[in-house]
């Protein structure tokens, strides 16, 4: 299967696009071939996850024709991801920004190889390491967030946004905080929603760092009730 492009390449090829006038690139072209060599260099697609043509200069520039197809008629061409519309959307007026940004990721390229899965600090308090509190928020973000409207308080000290921030629209205050202890993880297992909770990022820091893990029935105990 082809691995979608994520948000941070569909922003590298976008900025390609911007920075050539929009226009369409040959798969010979310095750009492409650039960029290309970039997207695999970057360790933003798991290695097991591509397979031989992974990003390769035909693939991305006729991935980048086909979004100016869908500019050009003003719908999306079927072989296209919905985000480089939204991307495109969020910087079609700055592409200044849209450029820092490429540029930052250009820049660190090498400490972005050298920061590997699982570095320390992805830790974040977690007495079970890095890659077990990276799976959990892995999952929590994979998982967890289609969820997340069902819900508009804090599951543990029941704080909402709307009291705090007035009527923001498109605020994002909740998490999902996963319930299964780190070391229950497991390939086979079936993300439901009763696994899940929505808690604040005070509440949720708190879960992160008290042993013993809660469960469903002990999660709200860590509310100091006088
Ligand atoms: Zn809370
Ligand atoms: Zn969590």
């Amino acid at each position: 299967m082809r691995a979608s492009w994520t948000r941070d390449e569909v922003i590298l090829g976008l900025d390609v696009l911007f920075s050539h006038g929009r226009r369409h690139l040959s798969m010979d072209s310095e750009a492409i071939i650039d960029l290309s060599n970039l997207l695999n260099r970057l360790p933003i697609i798991p290695i097991a996850k591509r397979n031989d043509t992974f990003r390769n200069t035909a693939g991305v520039s006729s991935q980048l024709s086909r979004f100016l197809w869908s500019l050009k008629y003003n719908e999306k061409h079927a072989n296209i991801g919905r985000i480089f519309t939204i991307i495109y959307e969020e910087y079609k007026e700055r592409p200044g920004e849209l450029h820092e940004i490429a540029q930052a990721i250009r820049r660190n390229e090498s400490v972005i190889r050298q920061v590997g899965f699982g570095a320390s600090e992805e830790a974040d308090g977690f007495p079970e390491g890095a890659i077990l509190c990276h799976l959990h928020r892995h999952l929590e973000h994979q998982q967890g967030f289609q969820f997340k409207n069902r819900v508009a308080q804090c599951a543990i000290c029941c704080v909402r946004v709307d009291h705090i921030y007035g009527s923001l629209p498109n605020v994002q205050f909740l998490e999902p905080h996963l319930l299964v202890p780190p070391t229950e993880i497991s390939p086979d297992m079936t993300y439901v929603e009763e696994y899940f909770i929505m808690v604040c990022p005070n509440c949720h820091s708190i879960l992160h760092q008290i042993r013993p893990w809660r469960n469903r029935k002990t999660y709200v105990n860590i509310l100091q009730t006088l």
